[in-house]
């Protein structure tokens, strides 16, 4: 989406503004130059919305801000888009080999599958660093007894807003989602992606470059 419109563009913008709807046979007249000259910057503002065309009548301008466009434009970025890898675990794994998953996978939050791959729970880097405090032997104690466990888990599926959740891991404070798709009528989840604090930040270098998706 383009937010810094060039000299011509904005020139448009205020004609149309001014004298809108109009055509582009009159947008041109009124610029000096040909209506094929102008077909490229009446493009651009018309899809990054800030002109509206309609057959016969001409441009007419929508009324919209650059920042407002923009926030349209984030309010539709879905979860697919900036969905990671989900890393898990099986829940009769040990804590330490959570660790080590944890370490050799480079992620702050695991998931946690039964035998089944369904979802039980989720393990945080602090839920991992609790249990290694005491005495208790971290080889032979499963994850199951520490990790958060359904119904309790707060997830996400694949066609839901990235700002919902960025809402919810405010919310919830949290660094990441499940991502999980409905397997059967049981409430059975099936993780397929995850969605964390750095995909989110990847929304705003995104915004920035002038790139997002
Ligand atoms: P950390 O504990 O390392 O600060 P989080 O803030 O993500 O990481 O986790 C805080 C607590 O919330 C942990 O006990 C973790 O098990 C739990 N948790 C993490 N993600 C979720 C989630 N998506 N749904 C429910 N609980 C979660």
């Amino acid at each position: 989406m383009t937010i810094e419109l060039t000299g011509r563009q904005e020139e448009i913008l205020g004609i149309v503004k001014d004298s809108g709807p109009i055509t582009g046979e009159k947008i041109a007249e009124k610029l000096s130059l040909t209506r094929a000259t102008l077909r490229p910057d009446l493009a651009i503002l018309t899809m990054a919305g800030f002109l509206d065309a309609r057959p016969r009548v001409g441009y007419f301008y929508t009324g919209k801000t650059g920042s407002q466009l923009l926030t349209e434009k984030v309010k539709k970025l879905t979860v697919q888009d900036y969905q990671s890898i989900p890393i898990v675990v099986n829940e009769s794994s040990s804590v330490y080999d959570a660790i080590c998953t944890m370490f050799l996978e480079d992620v702050g939050t695991l998931f946690v599958v039964d035998k089944n791959a369904y979802l039980t729970g989720i393990l945080s880097r602090k839920d991992l660093l609790r249990a290694s405090i005491g005495k208790q032997d971290l080889e032979s104690m499963p994850v199951s007894i520490i990790m958060t466990r359904m119904p309790n888990i707060t997830v996400c599926e694949k066609d839901d807003l990235v700002i919902e959740v960025a809402n919810k891991l405010i919310e919830k404070q949290i660094d990441a989602l499940p991502v999980v798709k409905k397997k059967d009528s049981a409430n059975h989840l099936e993780v397929v992606g995850r969605i964390t604090k750095t995909n989110i930040t990847k929304v705003l270098v995104d915004l920035s470059h002038d790139q997002l998706l």
